[in-house]
């Protein structure tokens, strides 16, 4: 499989498109042509891996990890992604776990992948390649786990300093000497200026071989479509219907995943994106322009997003607006919904969920009737509440248990180096950390 910019230009492979993350032209990678299948290609794969492996095989034919695509799955699925029945709806409604990795969030699926085939493709002892990650929250914990202890790797983590929950700061500052986490006294705007700078920077680019692990890497979307095919073809095999999805989204790799794996061939009904009050996606559904915004500050944090970079690849792979319009539906859901959801949830299925899985639960209520019992749907499940224990545990009135993993990366030693927002102080941090 080759890849190609969303801006044109010439073919990649996909091992290129995962080193290289952006494409030359400032363009996304998308591949050339999606596979397609049958729900009976996957009738001998029962567990997610051996699902992946059907699904990710054809992306990989020119890679040199063709060999390694086993043990880059049993890598990245070394945690359990379930459907989980909602009683109250008559089993008609799952919600779909995506938050049983290590900082409890489905980035763990895509930063777990691609630490699995940057390590095998550019690990180098002697030259370590050093990632660079902003953050404003959960991606920065999420690759820094995912990279923790590899060898050959190296992670910078910049956060801004006081503007990341206690719980998120611990896991972006808890991990062994591979990892430098930096608290930068500003937004993340300058944390992400400051990572433009750094690989810009040929003085520095020549002392460390620098790559980036943000969102719009093509390896942090691949693996996310395995886990709505395998729950699609679950659910199909059990009840010959295809389940609908309902998506938390914010810059919009999650929910373009299921929509790839939808036009790969696999099982899935209609899909129905839920926002925050960022409403950027659903002004473009309303009025087919594309005007992108600043963010605002919501609840559901990691949905911040103005100006999803991902809508660019969504209009190269399924083409023009109608198709869009009449394939997806999308709701906006201010924060008084958020919080009424998390309270509804409680009070419906006896557990919490986050801020952002909220949006999608809310937006299951909220569905026309007749669309809602013409289809059995997934809720997704993005992240666990006990990350989000500030706003959730208030509202139901109850502590939320700490899963395992979780707990066990807030029991460990934490540290960062505080730093002000400009260039010259990352070097000095890198060069006193990795020298
Ligand atoms: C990143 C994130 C989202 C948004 O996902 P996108 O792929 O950016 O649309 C939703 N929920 C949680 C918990 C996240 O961390």
């Amino acid at each position: 499989m080759r890849f190609v910019s969303t801006r044109g230009g010439e073919t990649a492979s996909l091992d290129r498109a995962l080193v290289n993350g952006i494409a030359p032209d400032g363009g996304l990678y998308v591949p050339v042509q999606l596979p397609t299948f049958d729900p009976a290609d996957f009738d001998r794969a029962g567990t997610i891996p051996q699902v992946a492996q059907v699904l990710l095989r054809p992306f990989f034919t020119d890679s040199a990890l063709v060999e390694d695509l086993e043990p880059v799955l049993a890598e990245t699925f070394s945690f359990p992604i379930p459907a989980t029945a909602l009683p109250e709806a008559g089993g008609h409604a799952s919600l779909l776990e995506l938050y049983h990795g290590p900082t409890a969030a489905f980035k763990d699926v895509g930063a777990g992948f691609l630490a699995a085939c940057l390590t095998r493709l550019e690990g180098d002892e002697t030259a370590p390649l050093t990632i660079l990650v902003a953050t404003s929250g959960d991606t920065g914990g999420a690759v820094a786990a995912a990279f923790n202890e590899r060898p050959g790797m190296r992670v910078v983590v910049l956060f801004p300093e006081g503007r990341v929950s206690a719980r998120q700061a611990h896991q972006l500052t808890c991990w062994s000497d591979n990892v430098l986490s930096l608290s930068v006294a500003g937004a993340f705007d300058d944390c992400q200026a400051l990572v433009k700078a750094a690989m810009a920077d040929s003085a520095l680019a020549g002392r460390f071989r620098f790559s980036s692990a943000n969102s719009i890497n093509i390896g942090r979307l691949l693996p996310q479509s395995t886990y709505y095919a395998d729950a699609s073809l679950r659910h199909f095999r059990e009840t010959g219907n295809k389940p609908g999805f309902i998506i938390p989204t914010g810059n919009l790799g999650n929910a373009l995943a299921c929509i790839m794996a939808r036009e790969m061939g696999l099982p899935i009904g209609p899909i129905v994106l839920a926002t925050n009050a960022n409403r950027t996606i659903p002004e473009y559904f309303e009025t087919l322009e594309w005007i992108p915004r600043a963010s605002v500050q919501t609840l559901a944090s990691a949905m911040d997003v103005g100006d999803p970079s991902n809508m660019e690849r969504l209009r190269t792979i399924i083409g023009d607006a109608d198709v869009l319009r009449d394939c997806l539906g999308v709701l906006s859901v201010d924060d008084d919904a958020i919080r009424e959801g998390i309270k509804q949830d409680f009070t419906d299925f006896g557990f919490a969920t986050c801020p952002h899985t909220a949006t999608a639960t809310h937006t299951w209520r909220q569905l026309d009737p007749e669309l809602r019992s013409a289809h059995d749907w997934m809720l997704v499940a993005t992240a666990h509440p006990a990350k989000f224990e500030t706003i959730v545990e208030p509202l139901i009135g109850e502590t939320v248990p700490l899963p395992a993993e979780l707990a066990e990366i807030l029991s460990r030693p934490s540290r960062a180096v505080s730093i002000g927002p400009d260039l010259d102080a990352v070097a000095a941090a890198m060069d006193e950390h990795f020298h």
